[in-house]
């Protein structure tokens, strides 16, 4: 090997030595984004869009807005979902369904989220819970409406108030124009009959000269 080999290899080697450690220092002071899961659980938040399992929502008056219509239990592909319901009577005597229990089986559902889209009432919706993980699979079957809970009565829209009867603008009638008096337009001064003049007369009517052919005969 040559001097000139051994030099021009070893100047290249410490050059991409030095480019790999400005990589390396770079990474070091850049801010970092691994997330330390698990020891960060307490503070990790999940995006919204995170699907961990289907809910009921309920209110501070343990009341759901689940009508049991069923519409997600057929749109659920895989059978998660199982709506018992029984019939009421109401106060008016109209029979009213209502829901009795609502299973979701976290252990078979795909995430798909055709049970919320299908739902009329937006009763159910998905949480961003995370670690579901059970030794047992019976565990994974859950009851989604509250003990006790009923479905929330509806209240009455109050309706709008009707605005005012809006009066008609009284429109202004325009102002009738004066009558315009037609300009009194100077009549123009008759021009003085140009009487023709009258002939004098004393004048003397033209006289037509006859010239008198020579060559005619004079008439007899
Ligand atoms: S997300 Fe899909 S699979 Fe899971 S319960 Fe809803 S419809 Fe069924
Ligand atoms: S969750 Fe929605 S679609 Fe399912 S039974 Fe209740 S109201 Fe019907």
């Amino acid at each position: 090997m040559s001097n000139n080999n051994y030099f021009s290899g070893l100047f290249f080697g410490i050059k991409s030595l030095l480019t790999g450690l400005g990589v390396t220092m770079k990474e070091f002071f850049t801010r970092k984004i691994t997330e330390q899961y698990p020891e960060n659980r307490k503070e990790l938040k999940m995006f919204d869009r995170f699907r961990g399992r289907l809910i009921m929502p309920h209110n501070e008056n343990n009341e759901h807005k689940c009508i049991g219509c069923g519409l997600c239990q057929m749109a659920c592909p895989n059978g998660s979902i199982k709506v018992t319901t029984e019939m009421l009577e109401a106060e008016d005597g109209k029979k009213k369904r209502s829901l009795v229990k609502y299973e979701y089986d976290l252990g078979c559902c795909m995430f798909c989220e055709l049970c919320i889209t299908a739902c009329p009432q937006g009763a159910i919706e998905f949480c961003t819970d995370f670690e579901n993980a059970v030794f047992d699979r019976a565990k994974l079957v859950q009851q989604l409406n509250k003990p006790g809970s009923k479905v929330a009565e509806k209240k009455p829209v109050a309706k709008p108030a009707a605005p005012a009867a809006a009066k008609p603008v009284t429109e202004a009638k325009p102002v009738a124009p004066a009558a315009a008096k037609p300009a009194t337009e100077a009549k123009p001064a008759a021009p003085a009959a140009a009487k023709p003049a009258a002939p004098a007369e004393s004048a003397e009517a033209p006289v037509e000269k006859k010239e008198s052919n020579p060559e005619t005969p004079a008439a007899v």
